[in-house]
């Protein structure tokens, strides 16, 4: 089943309290105080869900700190995980038109993610998986 982020802050971070009230400081997507997990109300459905996945991910690494640019290096590992957490790679490759024209805005939305997780993802991929794309594609557009 795919992951839903606000399933798993219902079933397992139920102490938690979600708002989604606030709008942030600029560039601040969202962030942990005590026991509320803030998510700024100006971002759309999709950062959203992989904001709370982040958020949630700082929690279980006890990372959870509110100046974000802080620890470079943790924000980059969670948004690795985060980016896994909801982009398979087979359904990255069925969401990649054919003929191979890709616009990277339309691929997150048909993932479900913003453009940063994309990003991230891809960014992120091994060698390995990168092969396995590109001969999916090639034999899905030339048969
Ligand atoms: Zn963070």
């Amino acid at each position: 089943m795919d992951y839903n982020p606000w399933r798993d802050a219902r079933d397992n971070f139920a102490d938690y309290l979600i708002d989604r009230s606030r709008e942030l400081p600029a560039g601040l997507k969202g962030c942990v105080k005590g026991k509320t997990i803030y998510i700024c109300r100006t971002l759309n459905q999709f950062s959203r869900r992989t904001t709370l996945s982040h958020e949630l991910t700082h929690i279980v690494r006890g990372t959870n700190h509110v100046l974000y640019l802080s620890q470079p290096r943790e924000e980059l590992a969670i948004d690795k995980l985060v980016a896994r957490q909801f982009i398979h790679i087979d359904k990255f490759i069925a969401a990649v038109p054919f003929g191979g024209k890709s616009v990277p805005a339309a691929i997150a939305d048909d993932l479900q993610v913003d453009q940063h997780t994309l990003r991230t993802w891809v960014h992120n991929l091994t060698d390995r998986e990168r092969e396995y794309i590109e001969i999916r594609l090639q034999e899905r557009d030339h048969p």
